[in-house]
């Protein structure tokens, strides 16, 4: 139970500069992508460049198979050209299982789509399983990955690659990031920092021979996800200022939509041959409707022919650009609120963006270049390429890392605001949402009823007023607190958010105690790591939603609450003066102040539990009667002990 007493000094420090060390070797920049994947460094030239791969490519697909019998592990493209003979064992678009729990809905959504199997692991994590048994995290997948993408560097560049930048969608929460992390650690390469991959895009765009500056728009549309930011770019400082999206709309989407459609007309001309449960031929449509999809982008109609998916059946049928975008408009819709919300919260209008532009595969979609347009009123720039702007911009920051690159720096923001319980279940917010990180914020509290000698703090994130509508995502307990009179204590309670969004909180006593207290210069502090966030975008989605539709609401619940917790407080102070008085009280006069003290924490019960909403104004009229006569009860005592009675 703490009370918020004072806020003093709170720290809000953006860290404006990063500091540079002295240049010694390459630090490579990654787009660890949900499909593919790129590697980029800054070369002497002072600018990035894409390496490419043993196959003369400038992205490596993102599948791994894992051959238990053999114990060969494939990566990349080989990877992707034998999934047709393995499906059970290719794993691919595990990036959108990292860091999330088995029973998320969308970890089991993925379930019903792909070949190979999903399952919970002992802490409840998605997993991955081979058709040997084998379980393997999606972070172990990703270390595969980087580890392939850090050799297509060293031999590139000659040299042992040890230090990386790594991308992630804005998206990403805290637990995804920390995997994505430890994706690094478990193949020994050092991820020097975790940054979003639409900034990544910006700085590729804004670091251009030309420098840029202003309002910049990065509609990143990939195999998996789908992010929209709006940075400013002003004098080298790129700072985000909003971010918006879903980390489970992508291309994959796109084909499993022409994929179900080609399953219903194989149905159709085959009398009901149903292949959606043979997984062989489900992979050859997969891969064919993607296919066709790529083709759609260029061709106003595409052929899919597969001879012989199964015994005598054969798919031979045609899409025109016109069906396809009509079938998948429900799926392009879905970006329009994430951009305009975006915008909002960046605090401006559609006409303020100076730039556009484009990432990801699915942007080479006409159609989805049409929507964009419209949304935002202006055609998007063609500057940056959409399959190589995140990995640049990645190196870049690499670059900056290790000292090469200089005079830029980086701001990110958080996706949802952070704070902790205070008395009466009231959220208070240490850090808003959309603040740049890295971010350190500190409040001091302190305590809400007499001789309190702990604190427990519980951390929620989330928009709504009542930390019971927020998520809660940390807790622990700061002991040892001397006894004092409430709101005495100083608690410190500090938030910290590092640049790559990894969350820490402590709280300290910092009670000003005199030299000749047995509590002078002892430090009395706790702290954690919020490891286990485990919200999913489509949480903090809801949750913005939420917090929008239920504003007024929350206003004056908020109201509601605070008359409640008031009156809480007078109620415990009213109760303390009948243990000290009560019994020189006249019988009568005590019942009567007893009988005020239970009728109110009735009404404060009766608003807690949403059963009764009290007008205030009822409220504050009570509790005046209350203490009116409590007083009137104490000072008759007094009289009396005057008057010698
Ligand atoms: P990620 O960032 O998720 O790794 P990419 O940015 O590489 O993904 O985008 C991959 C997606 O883009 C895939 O779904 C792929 O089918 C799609 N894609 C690639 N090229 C095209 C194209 N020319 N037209 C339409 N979609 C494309
Ligand atoms: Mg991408």
């Amino acid at each position: 139970m703490i009370k918020n007493a004072t806020i003093r000094g709170a720290r809000h420090s953006i860290q404006r500069a990063l500091v540079p060390r002295r240049y010694k070797h390459n630090v490579i920049g990654i787009d660890l992508g949900t499909t593919n994947s790129a590697v980029a460094v800054v070369g002497s030239d002072n600018e990035p460049h894409v390496l490419e791969n043993d196959e003369g490519k400038r992205t490596t697909p993102s599948v791994v198979v894992l051959e238990d019998n053999n114990h060969k592990t494939l990566v990349g493209l080989p990877a992707k050209r034998q999934a047709l003979l393995n499906p059970r064992n290719t794993f691919f678009a595990t990036k959108r299982l990292i860091g999330r729990k088995f029973e998320d809905p969308e970890v089991q959504r993925d379930i019903r789509n792909v070949p190979y199997k999903i399952v919970p692991d002992k802490q409840g994590d998605a997993a991955l399983q081979t058709s040997a048994g084998r379980n393997i995290s999606p972070s172990e997948i990703g270390g595969l990955i980087l580890e392939k993408m850090r050799e297509i560097a060293s031999s590139q560049l000659k040299e042992q690659i040890t230090e990386a930048v790594v991308t992630v969608p804005a998206y990403f929460n805290d637990s995804q990031r920390q995997a994505t992390k430890n994706s690094g650690k478990l193949v020994g390469l050092n991820v020097l920092r975790v940054i979003n991959e639409p900034t990544a895009a910006a700085l590729a765009y804004g670091c251009d021979k030309t420098r840029k500056e202003g309002v910049v728009a990065v509609f990143d549309f990939g195999g998996g996800t789908f992010d929209v930011s709006i940075l400013d770019i002003e004098d080298g400082v790129f700072e985000v200022r909003a971010t918006n999206g879903n980390t489970h709309l992508g291309g994959e989407d796109f084909d499993i939509v022409l994929l179900h459609h080609i399953l219903a007309s194989v149905k159709n001309q085959t009398n009901g041959v149903d292949l959606s449960q043979d997984h062989l031929a489900v992979q050859r449509l997969r891969e064919a409707a993607e296919q066709a999809k790529i083709e759609l982008s260029t061709a106003d109609k595409a052929e899919i022919k597969i001879p012989f998916v199964r015994d005598n059946v054969h798919v031979d049928m045609t899409i025109t650009r016109d069906e396809f975008d009509a079938m998948t408009m429900p799926l392009i819709e879905k970006v329009i609120d994430p951009v305009k919300r975006c915008v909002r919260d960046a605090e401006l209008k559609m006409k303020d963006i100076d730039e556009v532009l484009l990432v990801g595969g699915m942007t080479r979609m006409p159609k989805i270049r049409q929507v964009v347009a419209e949304l935002f009123g202006k055609e998007p720039s063609t500057a940056v390429n959409p399959d190589e702007a995140v990995a640049l911009g990645a190196a870049i920051q690499g670059a900056i890392l290790s000292g090469q690159v200089k005079n830029v720096v980086l701001l990110d923001v958080t996706p949802l605001s952070l704070g902790i319980e205070t008395y009466g279940g009231i959220f208070s917010p240490l850090i808003p949402r959309n603040s740049a990180v890295p971010i350190k914020k500190e409040q001091i509290f302190s305590t809400a009823v007499d001789g309190q000698t702990g604190v427990e703090i519980r951390v929620y994130q989330g928009e709504r007023m009542l930390v019971k509508d927020n998520k809660l995502i940390g807790h622990f307990k700061l002991a040892n607190i001397p006894q004092g009179p409430k709101g005495t204590p100083q608690i410190a309670v500090e938030f910290e958010i590092d640049a790559d969004g990894i969350i820490s909180v402590s709280a300290s006593d910092k009670t000003p105690y005199p030299s000749d207290s047995p509590h002078y210069g002892k430090p009395n502090s706790v702290s954690i790591q919020v490891t286990e966030v485990g919200l999913s975008d489509s949480e903090v989605e809801k949750m913005i939603e939420e917090s929008e539709r239920n504003k007024n609401l929350d206003e004056e619940m908020r109201r509601y609450y605070e008359h409640a917790s008031r009156a809480d407080i007078l109620v415990k102070d009213t109760e303390i003066a009948l243990i000290q008085f009560g019994e020189q009280m006249e019988e009568a006069e005590r019942n009567e102040v007893k009988a005020e003290t239970d009728k109110i924490k009735r009404m404060v019960e009766d608003i807690r539990s949403g059963a009764k909403l009290h007008d205030p104004k009822l409220l504050t009229q009570a509790l005046n009667e209350m203490q009116q006569k409590c007083m009137n009860a104490i000072k008759k005592i007094a009289e009396k002990q005057q008057k010698g009675v």
